[in-house]
């Protein structure tokens, strides 16, 4: 192996600022490559698809994003997703000279911008009343509002409430989940394309509380 080949395995045009973004293993997987397979590209958190394939990665042991949000939905929210994934490859490369940051983005993404608050009853599952009692400390645990929640309202909708909040900036990314990623790539999107509309949305959503954050 020439020695140009076995640099193009290793990760050295990631510039140090993004370094905790390269997963020492693949972060999610293709359904269809065989398992030994390990392409570089899976290390980061912002691939969601299979190049070889055209097929979407799912969660290491086997969820997928179909199980959160409805294909035609996916369908949709895959445009900004691969928006907000090219700014983050670029952003990783030192090559994103974007304003905002792509890190202060995601700042801006998982700012609380309300007051933390028990799951609503939309949010919960349908239970008895003896489960109510039963699992009240989860009924009544405070859950962090970050503005990803605003800008991707479909999130929202489909998280499961005690992982809806994401880590600060970019560790969000860094140790998300999928779903949780994808979610962040799709808010990238979005507010590289229209910031100041987005910004003002989460505005007019917060409260007393976030709104100084924001
Ligand atoms: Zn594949």
């Amino acid at each position: 192996m020439t020695a140009e080949a076995l640099r193009t395995m290793t990760f050295e045009e990631i510039a140090p600022h993004a370094r905790l973004m390269v997963a020492p293993g693949c972060r999610y997987v293709c359904p269809r490559c065989p398992p030994d397979i390990h392409r570089k590209g899976a290390a980061f958190p912002w691939n969601f698809w299979c190049r070889e394939h055209d097929a979407r990665l799912e969660a290491r042991g086997g969820r997928r994003l179909e199980e959160w949000l409805p294909e035609t939905v996916l369908t949709l929210l895959d445009f900004n997703a691969r928006d907000g994934a090219m700014r983050l490859a670029d952003w990783a490369r030192g090559r994103d000279g974007g304003a905002p940051s792509v890190s202060e983005l995601l700042d801006f993404l998982t700012t609380r911008h309300r007051r933390s608050s028990p799951p609503a009853l939309a949010e919960q599952p349908v239970l008895s009343l003896a489960a109510r009692r039963a699992n009240h400390d989860f009924l009544t645990r405070p859950i962090a509002r970050q503005a990803l929640l605003v800008i991707v309202p479909e999130y929202d909708r489909a998280a499961p409430v005690l992982a809806k909040p994401v880590r600060a900036g970019l560790f969000s990314m860094a140790q998300g989940s999928l779903l949780q990623n994808y979610a962040l790539a799709v808010g990238v999107g979005r507010l590289s394309a229209d910031p100041v509309g987005y910004a003002a949305s989460v505005l007019l959503a917060s409260d007393g509380e976030g709104e100084p954050l924001c």
